[in-house]
């Protein structure tokens, strides 16, 4: 059976635009991030906001280090280890997710559901976006439990390109 790509994705508002105004995401994020920090009981400190900052610079996951780097651009000190905490926080909360296959770290923008995290990765752009996964984490959940399987990671990540990036290709 030919599977032709549809037409219309069905969530079309799935990758941002290349040219959108990023400044709302990320004001946006912060404010989820808060909203869920006081939620949780969780403090929010210096050090994890500028974290959370530096993960959502973009829609490029970021590594640890370029993390790092970002946050000491300044001739700063901030050591390794308190990136890792602060990422471990943030993960923990569901303010971030990694994404295995990059070695990266990615700002969740679903951040005050519950959720399973799907991936979708352009390989021209970089950036990533998360998917609506019910239906998959539906189907991934059947099929766990026909196996006996216990699952440790359950993030799906598919490398690609984003619409954006194939109609310029084509
Ligand atoms: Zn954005
Ligand atoms: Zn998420
Ligand atoms: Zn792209």
């Amino acid at each position: 059976m030919a599977t032709r790509p549809r037409k219309t994705p069905s969530k079309p508002q799935a990758f941002p635009h290349p040219h959108h105004d990023h400044s709302r995401c990320t004001a946006n994020a912060l404010r989820t991030a808060e909203t869920v920090c006081e939620k949780h009981g969780a403090r929010l400190t210096e050090i994890r906001r500028r974290v959370l900052e530096a993960v959502w610079a973009s829609h490029a996951p970021i590594g640890a280090y370029d993390i790092l780097a970002e946050l000491n651009t300044d001739g700063g000190k901030i050591a390794p280890m308190a990136v890792y905490r602060a990422l471990d926080f943030l993960m923990e909360h569901g303010l971030v997710h990694r994404l295995a296959s990059l070695n990266a770290f990615i700002g969740c923008a679903l951040a005050s559901e519950r959720h399973t995290a799907h991936f979708l990765i352009c390989r021209s752009c970089k950036s990533a976006t998360e998917m609506d996964g019910t239906a998959v984490t539906r189907a991934v959940k059947k099929t766990l439990s026909e196996h006996g399987f216990v699952p440790e990671n359950e993030i799906i990540e598919i490398q690609g390109l984003c619409a954006h990036c194939h109609k310029e290709s084509a």
